[in-house]
């Protein structure tokens, strides 16, 4: 009796589940983005774009490395060695990524941060690429893949996330 009752409760409620998904498609598919410049967590519509749309939005570089998982060389891109202090946002959706605060001296050169301004702001996937195992990074939003996050990383998280240049958009603090 008690797993028929609990058959037709979760019936039920898968068909409510349903019936809510086909009411709302959008606000389903909503994210929760932390924004940096309030504070606060903002509910956002996810970005979905074909490949030719990226490809006239990014230049050559921000492509291959957000579309098509490309890493640019060591030492080549433009922030490894940027000490200003400021925000790295999304290169593809301007979502924001990481504060300068979290970023510190990995000697790989690739910008390298111990933590997001948010773990909502970025989506974790296995990467077995390769012949490794590794833990791929993509913006939450547009999905644009940014680098990998690895666990030699320096206190208080001990993680190196370790991302592209050209991946990213940096903002420069306001001096005060
Ligand atoms: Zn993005």
């Amino acid at each position: 009796m008690k797993i028929l009752f609990l058959a037709l409760f979760s019936g039920a409620a898968l068909m409510a589940a349903q019936k809510a998904l086909a009411a709302e498609p959008s606000e389903s598919a909503r994210l929760k983005i932390f924004s940096a410049s309030t504070g606060k967590f903002e509910s956002v519509a996810p970005i979905d774009l074909p490949e030719e749309l990226w490809r006239e939005r990014l230049s050559p570089e921000a492509f291959e490395v957000t579309r098509k998982n490309g890493t640019e060389r060591a030492f080549t891109g433009k922030y490894w060695d940027n000490h200003e202090e400021g925000l790295y946002k999304c290169a593809g959706c301007g979502t924001d990524l990481f504060s300068s605060s979290a970023k510190y001296e990995s000697f790989t050169g690739w910008p390298s941060f111990y933590e997001p301004v948010a773990r909502e702001n970025l989506s974790e996937h296995v990467d077995k690429g390769f012949f490794m195992t590794r833990t791929e990074v993509r913006c939450a939003r547009c999905g644009a893949h940014l680098g990998h996050v690895f666990g030699d990383g320096p206190p208080p998280t001990g993680l190196r996330y370790c991302m592209n240049s050209a991946a990213l958009d940096f903002t420069a603090a306001k001096v005060k």
